[in-house]
């Protein structure tokens, strides 16, 4: 690439991409292959051994994937990134390299529900144990460490209860005892927070979610600064446990994340709104946004982050009754887990995303059964506050609320 772009903005649109290598295409072309041909049997010799750099079978490498491999690094202000079939492959590969038998891993209050469930697999399977913590003070994060601590593995915002790790102060300990960083950066993106720069050792992102942007995409990422490390993970975890993406969704990945910082500007704008009418709306008893001077923890926020993003928890009067009843009295806003797309969506993460988790857990994070989980889109502000309005009104009338 000859020109070093400096802005977000303009990498994600052009990095790692010249069209004169590509019959001067200028979208990136889809290499849909699964293998390489060699000029010669000595020539794949040199290419097994690492003495000559090329494609060679495409669960080791694809060149549309690179591409987005390249632009996502630089996205996250790392050097190094993998692509893989889900953000939740991606989750099980930092994890199998960072661990073996016998170690712990130090997680943030609340995770991803099958994230959870790898975790417990990996206790039952390989006897490698997990535990929580706020992580909210140096006292409590000393406190958390085990001897056999070798990963702190946070989530910031947390899902679904938008709770903040502050990256630097966490990193700091860590580091004092040598204790890996991983953060899912998922609910962020990044163009509004890049763990990296607070030095964490991993960022990974479902890409499902606002990176890709449109709904049609299981995939995920990680990103890291250690080139050697990261490609030690792609040619032993990620060759051999083989959770890559296809050609196709990485294809559709760069198309996406184009319009990136466009999306993720409307969605947080779009969700600013909404957590104003959401505060004056007397069905809602708490609602869950950090990067609002309402929020306890707005100071971490904006230390860490651009804007707040399109997602909004909150709780509802009536528990799991009221909020399974609004839910089904709206209209345009759909009822469905993901989040990240041009559709506003709603779900209820008590009895979809974080089921998987036993009860007594699930209320230890935060997700009790009047939290729902809305995930801002794109559409018009006003319209999506008008179908949230109008179930609001039914959940007073049905359950005879009182303002
Ligand atoms: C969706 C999600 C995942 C899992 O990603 P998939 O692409 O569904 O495998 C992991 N972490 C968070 C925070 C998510 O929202």
């Amino acid at each position: 690439m000859k020109n070093e772009f400096i802005r977000k903005e303009t990498t994600i649109i052009h990095k790692g991409y010249s069209s004169e290598h590509h019959h001067d295409s200028l979208s990136v072309p889809l290499y849909q292959t699964s293998t390489y041909t060699f000029s010669s049997a000595e020539q794949g010799e040199r290419r097994f051994a690492g003495e000559e750099s090329g494609n060679i079978y495409s669960r080791l490498g694809n060149p549309t994937v690179r591409i987005l491999e390249e632009r996502i690094a630089e996205l996250e202000n790392g050097q190094s990134a993998l692509a893989f079939g889900s953000g939740m492959a991606a989750v099980s590969a930092v994890l199998i390299h960072v661990t073996k038998t016998g170690d712990h891993i130090l997680c943030s209050r609340g995770i991803y529900g099958c994230t959870f469930g790898l975790l417990e697999m990996m206790d039952e399977k390989y006897n490698i144990s997990h535990s929580f913590s706020a992580l909210s003070t140096e006292q409590e994060i000393e406190a958390s460490i085990r001897p056999e601590t070798v990963c702190v593995y946070i989530e910031t915002p947390i899902n679904p209860t938008m709770e903040l790790v502050d990256l630097e102060l966490v990193n700091k300990v860590a580091k004092k005892h040598g204790l890996k960083v991983i953060v899912d950066n998922t609910f962020s993106s990044p163009y509004l927070q890049n763990p990296l720069d607070f030095g964490a050792d991993y960022v990974l992102h479902s890409a499902t979610k606002y990176i890709n942007g449109h709904g049609d995409v299981i995939a995920g990422l990680l990103i890291g600064n250690d080139v050697d490390d990261m490609m030690n993970i792609r040619m032993t975890v990620q060759k051999d446990v083989g959770g890559i993406i296809s050609p196709f969704d990485a294809w559709l990945i760069i198309r996406g994340l184009k319009t990136l910082h466009v999306r993720m500007d409307r969605h947080s704008e779009n969700a600013q709104q909404l957590v104003s009418f959401l505060q004056s709306a007397s069905v809602v008893s708490e609602i869950l946004y950090p990067f609002d001077p309402s929020h306890p923890q707005y100071e971490i926020a904006k230390k860490q982050m651009k804007a707040g993003g399109g997602l909004i928890s909150f709780n509802i009067k009536g528990g799991k009754k009221a909020a399974q009843f609004f839910m089904n009295e709206l209209q345009l806003i759909k009822i469905a887990v993901s989040l990240g797309d041009a559709e506003t969506l709603i779900q209820h993460p008590a009895t979809m995303t974080h089921s998987v988790i036993p009860e007594v857990e699930r209320e230890k994070m935060g997700v009790s059964h009047s939290l729902l989980r809305l995930s801002v889109g794109l559409e018009h502000v006003e319209d999506i506050m008008a179908d949230l309005k109008q179930a609001f009104a039914k959940v007073e009338t049905h359950f005879a609320m009182t303002k």
